[in-house]
């Protein structure tokens, strides 16, 4: 496949190297500091567009791939407030956003553990549940898009919650999250359960940026062909 890479920094550097090593072709590289317009992707015979830039790129991003007939997988978060605008400019036009808050294999598993204690925890009470996220000191959205993702499936199944906040909260219906930026780090998140008696934990580190850059090029083999919103679980069946 012919492959581009929209963002052109620490993921899409890593998006670069997994996509030539599973034998795919870069068609363009588009970032800030580069030469090739996303316009110009038009004239490059691109398959796919691997999108990872910042918040405030993204939505135009994909408004434009979605105009130019290019399907466009996501990594990029902390864009889900415009989530109605982008699927409904991406149905009209008949696009694909393959889009992800993570990519990691472990993380996806993580998130159907995490649905499924949370299931089992509505029967139990006496346990209260908050979350921690910690990421290198560049990344620009707290909570990160897979901790709110993370939180929300617990609200989506745990009756005594209604919503995340960013600090400790002193609401029993609010999960709080907080977010730490540290070093390097490429992604921790921990759910927590506690009781006056013991502690169940969730936990998952990822090792390096290599995870995520795997499961957005296996995400854009899928996506080829494909039309309308996908995720993770149109590609993993658990
Ligand atoms: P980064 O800052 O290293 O790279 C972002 C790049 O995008 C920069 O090179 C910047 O110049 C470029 N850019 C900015 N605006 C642009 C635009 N309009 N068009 C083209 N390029 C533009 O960040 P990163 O660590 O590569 O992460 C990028 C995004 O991916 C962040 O939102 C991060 O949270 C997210 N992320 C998601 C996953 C996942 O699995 N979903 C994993 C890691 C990071």
């Amino acid at each position: 496949m012919r492959i581009a890479i929209v963002g052109y920094g620490k993921m899409g550097k890593e998006i670069e190297k997994v996509a030539l090593e599973r034998g795919h072709t870069i068609s363009a590289i588009v970032d800030d500091k580069h030469e090739t317009l996303l316009d110009e992707l038009q004239v490059t015979h691109t398959d796919v567009a691997v999108e990872f830039t910042q918040p405030e790129a993204a939505v135009s991003n994909y408004i434009k791939c979605f105009e130019m007939g290019i399907p466009v997988v996501s990594g990029t978060t902390g864009w889900l407030s415009h989530f109605d605008e982008v699927k409904s400019s991406c149905l009209s036009h008949e696009g694909t956003l393959f889009y992800a808050s993570n990519f990691s294999i472990g993380v996806n598993i993580l998130f159907e553990m995490n649905r499924k204690l949370a299931g089992i925890m509505n029967g139990f009470s006496q346990y209260d549940v908050e979350m921690e996220e910690i990421h290198h000191i560049h990344k620009k959205d707290a909570p990160s898009g897979t901790a709110i993702s993370l939180a929300t499936d617990i609200i989506d199944r745990l009756d005594r919650k209604s919503s995340w906040g960013i600090e400790k909260m002193h609401d029993s219906e609010i999960i709080s999250i907080n977010s730490l930026r540290q070093g390097d780090v490429p992604g921790t998140h921990h759910i927590c359960y506690k009781s006056p008696e013991d502690i169940i934990t969730l936990k998952h580190e990822a090792l390096g940026r290599r995870g995520f850059a795997v499961g957005a090029v296996v995400a854009a083999e899928f996506s080829f062909g494909r039309k309308g919103m996908l995720s993770m679980q149109d590609l993993l069946s658990f």
